[in-house]
């Protein structure tokens, strides 16, 4: 694994390779994403790098009709919205990601607990804007 700082701006140029990295305390194992230089855990300050699967189960989530502007520039509306979710990944940290594939039309069909899995974005993030860390319904 190419060294790297643990910082958000390492996180987001992994995930642009197709890659979801966090963090792995050297000293108690607790895992963080995104990565963080020291362990809020045990307060040690050797981390690596860990790869996640990229599987996990929606925890809670939000239909969005009035959304960031730069998701409105996108195409979402109050008539297109788009859905926004806490993601509780298979090895135990969580993260708030962009949900695909669940039927915002009728969001009482979308159940936590359900599968996930995460979709890597197309194209790197142009003009400093990052690609958001993206789950698809299973
Ligand atoms: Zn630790």
């Amino acid at each position: 694994m190419e060294e790297k700082e643990f910082t958000a701006a390492s996180f987001y140029r992994f995930l642009d390779r197709k890659k979801l990295m966090g963090s792995k305390c050297k000293e108690c194992g607790t895992l963080f994403l995104p990565p963080r230089p020291f362990c809020g855990q045990c307060s040690g300050n050797e981390v690596e790098w860990f790869q996640f699967s990229g599987r996990g189960k929606l925890v809670s989530f939000s239909v969005v009709r009035v959304g960031t502007t730069s998701y409105e520039e996108k195409g979402y509306s109050r008539d297109n919205p788009y859905c926004w979710g806490v993601v509780q990944l298979d090895e135990g940290p969580r993260i708030s990601a962009l949900l695909l594939g669940a039927n915002l039309s009728r969001p009482d069909s979308i159940k936590t607990g359900q599968p996930l899995k995460v979709v890597f974005p197309d194209k790197p993030e142009e003009g400093g804007e990052r690609n958001p860390v993206t789950f698809r319904v299973q």
